[in-house]
């Protein structure tokens, strides 16, 4: 799973992965560099991989790894009220998502379904 939040929306997607760690911590995480940071500081029990920082290529990197087929379910919370310099490599990673065809979420409401769905998975497991 790919975890990424803009920077206005780090604290909602740290404080999502803090009450959902229980779920988490039987998944393989990836991020970027900030995102991935700070969701290890705030649950050191989650195995998080860091890319770049997202307007350093850290989204492209996730981009590749999501084409390759490593990556199953993308979390991204998007600040839609802010410009971005890397705009582009945002609208890259999601038109990747889209096209290898994973499960994306953008928001909060969203990402809570998929954790729904991940925990079933689980326990079916
Ligand atoms: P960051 O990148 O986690 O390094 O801040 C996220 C982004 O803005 O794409």
């Amino acid at each position: 799973m790919a975890l990424v939040a803009h920077d206005a929306k780090k604290d909602d997607l740290v404080t999502f992965c803090s009450q959902h760690r229980r779920v988490l911590v039987g998944c393989d995480l990836i991020a970027t560099g900030t995102t991935g940071g700070r969701i290890k500081e705030a649950c050191p029990d989650l195995s998080v991989t860091r890319f770049k920082s997202g307007p350093l290529g850290g989204d492209q990197q996730i981009g590749a790894r999501i084409a390759d087929g490593k990556v199953d379910v993308l979390i991204f919370f998007i600040d839609p009220l802010s410009p971005h310099p890397h705009d582009v490599d945002v609208k890259a990673l999601t038109r990747l998502a889209v096209l290898y065809d994973i499960a994306m979420a953008l928001n909060r409401a969203t990402a809570e379904l998929l954790i729904v769905q991940i925990l079933k998975n689980q326990r079916v497991a």
